[in-house]
């Protein structure tokens, strides 16, 4: 009989990152701090650089948050009031509201169950005459299945903006996402896998007058001191965020490699058990796997037996974005979209994150193991 008085497993921590890099973390803040120069400067410049450079991009254009890198990039290549933009039901609901911020219309096309990320079929399925781009989420930090995507939007005209909030590194092919749609956006929340001490975004992409529009933008719309030639928003990366992120850049490749290596260690321990880890990786890229998470038609019970047993968890997520209240006005009714229905009745994410004790993560394995349904 296992134990449980062994300390509490959350679902996810930041804390140890701050103590493993704390001399790095240190100078990069203070060296900002004795410069005094708070807001687009030298850290932000470098950190762009660095970045476009990682992603394998041109241009690189940091924002306030990932919301806002996701407005900007769908307003910088021309979606606005009127538009359509079509986007998976199964996501955080602030890609939607990225969509919404720009007066475009969000329309829902269901995932694959496989991926969970948008079915390109689905999307095909979905446009009209008003629709203006398509907007897959890299869920989980897999890449979406782009080349189907990149030809049916080439084909009818339409945008292609990445939503990487969650995918920073994957592949897809040979590429980084954030290199191959049209414009892409990233979100520097803590818990992602590139994350600040704070709010963060950013975008990328290929095109320099895209890249030009996306600088007006996110400095509201101010082409210098005086002019704006455009309305634009306040959203811009600070320099303190940018010296954290220069620091935690170069630990990217290894996070990841060490969120592999948990999510590789789950799916060994929970290989012959009934919950299973989904949604499965695809041959098409490499995941860095931002959660790892299991489906169950008795989630909820996993939820409460887990806890009980000191191993936190949570849901990614619960409620689908069409049937969220703040979209009711769009008419969608439960049963529209009902593969992303049926993932967010059974999803739920385990312990991950890259500090996490390996010894850690096979508790976690081992409960899910004891656990009987009903
Ligand atoms: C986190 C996240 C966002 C929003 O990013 P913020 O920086 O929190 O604004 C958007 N889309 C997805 C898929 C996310 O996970």
């Amino acid at each position: 009989m296992q134990t449980n008085n062994s300390a509490r497993i959350p679902q996810s921590s930041t804390q140890e990152q701050y103590v493993r890099h704390k001399a790095e973390f240190d100078s990069a803040i203070a060296g900002v701090l004795e410069r005094s120069w708070f807001i687009l400067g030298q850290e932000g410049e470098q950190f762009e650089q660095e970045f476009a450079a990682y992603i394998g991009v041109a241009h690189a254009i940091g924002c306030g948050n990932g919301t806002e890198a996701i407005q900007i990039a769908l307003q910088s290549v021309g979606v606005g009031h009127g538009d359509e933009v079509i986007t998976s039901p199964h996501t955080a609901l602030f890609t939607v509201l990225g969509i919404s911020a720009t007066g475009a219309t969000p329309v829902f096309a269901d995932i694959n169950p496989t991926s969970f990320n948008i079915d390109p079929e689905a999307v095909a399925a979905k446009i009209t005459p008003r629709t203006r781009a398509v907007l897959p989420v890299h869920l989980y930090g897999q890449a979406a299945d782009l080349t189907p995507l990149l030809e049916l939007t080439r084909a009818r005209r339409l945008k292609l903006v990445e939503d990487c909030a969650q995918a920073h590194g994957a592949t897809y092919g040979d590429r980084r996402v954030g290199s191959i749609g049209d414009a892409a956006a990233f979100s520097f929340y803590p818990t992602k896998n590139l994350g600040a001490f704070g709010d963060g975004g950013m975008v990328t992409v290929n095109d320099a007058a895209v890249a030009e529009r996306a600088r007006l933008l996110r400095n509201g719309g101010r082409s210098d001191y005086y002019h704006h030639p455009i309305v634009g928003l306040n959203s811009r990366l600070d320099e303190i965020q940018a010296a954290v992120l220069r620091v935690k850049l170069r630990h990217l490749d290894s996070d990841n490699a060490a969120r592999r290596q948990r999510a590789a260690l789950y799916t060994a321990l929970l290989k012959d058990s009934r919950i299973v880890s989904s949604p499965t990786e695809m041959p098409y890229g490499r995941s860095v796997n931002h959660l790892y998470v299991v489906r169950t038609a008795a989630r909820d019970a996993l939820r409460d037996f887990l806890a009980a047993e000191g191993i936190d968890t949570q849901i990614h997520y619960r409620i689908p974005a069409h049937l969220q209240e703040a979209y009711a006005h769009l008419g969608y009714r439960r049963g529209d979209l009902p593969h992303a229905e049926r993932a967010a009745d059974e999803v739920l994410s385990l312990p991950l994150w890259p500090e996490l004790s390996l010894g850690d993560a096979e508790r976690a394995a081992r409960t899910i193991l004891r656990f009987r349904a009903g």
